[in-house]
């Protein structure tokens, strides 16, 4: 394994991440664009390292050595027509008639029947590892490819989601990121229709920018934030496999929010690799890692996946982490109790 060798400036920049306060270049979604380098640094938690060999302690409940953080953005409860018709062409060539009844015709039984409304099941998967989860809704109604959902629709399904001790949190609105009023709107929203306060949030398209959207996910009385990591790999965006205090660097000051890094997101992973092995070795990679610095690492699992006949591989690699981090004594749990953790130990 290399070693990168930083000064304490370099590591500085990169914790706080100074080149993305004045990006040169920005991708279609106004996102900063890291260049090949960032990339294929991201894979080492330098920073993260630094601390520890500077002497930083981290513990986690029942003397387990780290955590996984499970997310879910719920981009979609409804299959949208590009999913029905490439989940339906492989139902029939698989000859599952059955399946490509189910996936066709939910829609005449009613949306409760909808393929993707499968909270439970992916529940259900994550209670036999012993594992929590966080599932972020959309309440935004503006959208660029479609309106997403009515959530005042499946306050049932929420229920549940909260009854069982999973976590609800906010996946903000494609135009919100920037807009605070919208963001606090969104956040009441869902609040009103779940009855309770809401303490975690994820940007949908993952649009984020440093370091004005932690200030403003602070204002609108977020707790923490999981929107900071790769859209076009998977990795450590800021050296830091560990939860951190975000640093303003226009203010001086710290920001009164807790960032839990997303460091593996499905479409990322498995775009940026050839093959089900490739995307399994460097997932597996990411989580030695940072079990071998007591970290923390967050994966985003979108949840129509688990319900799609055309994404069964990405389910497969998903349980295979499941036993994987289960076997290796990992704490797999839901973003709002790692921040209750962090909160209590810092
Ligand atoms: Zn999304």
């Amino acid at each position: 394994m290399h070693e990168l060798l930083m000064n304490n400036q370099e590591i500085w920049d990169l914790f706080t991440r100074k080149e993305e306060y004045s990006p040169e270049k920005l991708d279609e979604h106004h996102r900063f664009l890291f260049s090949e380098k960032d990339l294929r640094n991201a894979s080492e938690p330098e920073v993260s390292r630094y601390l520890i060999e500077n002497g930083m302690q981290v513990e986690f409940p029942e003397n387990k050595s780290f955590a996984v953080c499970l997310t879910h953005d719920v981009d979609d409860i409804y299959p949208p027509l590009s999913h029905s018709l490439l989940s339906s062409a492989y139902c029939l060539k698989q000859l599952n008639f059955q399946e490509f009844l189910a996936q066709s015709l939910w829609k005449l039984r009613g949306i409760d029947y909808s393929p993707y409304l499968n909270f439970s099941k992916i529940m259900d998967l994550e209670a036999s590892f012993e594992a929590k989860s966080s599932f972020y809704f959309i309440t935004a109604e503006a959208d660029p490819v479609r309106f997403r959902y009515n959530i005042d629709d499946i306050q049932h399904h929420l229920g549940e989601v909260s009854d069982r001790g999973w976590e609800i949190g906010l996946h903000g609105g494609y135009y919100s990121y920037d807009n605070p009023e919208k963001i606090k709107k969104e956040k009441e929203s869902l609040e009103a229709i779940l009855g309770k306060k809401i303490i975690g949030f994820r940007n949908h398209y993952l649009r984020f920018k440093t370091p004005d959207s932690w200030e403003i996910l602070a204002d609108a009385g977020f707790s923490y934030d999981s929107t900071f990591g790769h859209r076009y790999s998977v990795g450590f965006r800021n050296g830091m496999c560990h939860p951190f205090i975000p640093y303003n660097l226009n203010t001086g000051k710290e920001i009164d929010i807790l960032e839990v890094p997303l460091v593996v997101m499905d479409t990322a992973l498995f775009s940026t690799s050839k093959s089900f092995d490739e995307a399994w070795e460097r997932t597996r990679n990411l989580i030695d890692t940072t079990a071998s610095l007591n970290g923390v690492i967050t994966l985003l699992w979108h949840n129509f996946v688990f319900s799609c006949d055309f994404r069964k591989d990405w389910v497969r690699l998903y349980e295979k982490v499941l036993q994987y981090c289960s076997r290796k004594g990992a704490w797999m749990t839901s973003g709002e109790e790692i921040y209750r953790w962090w909160a209590d130990g810092a």
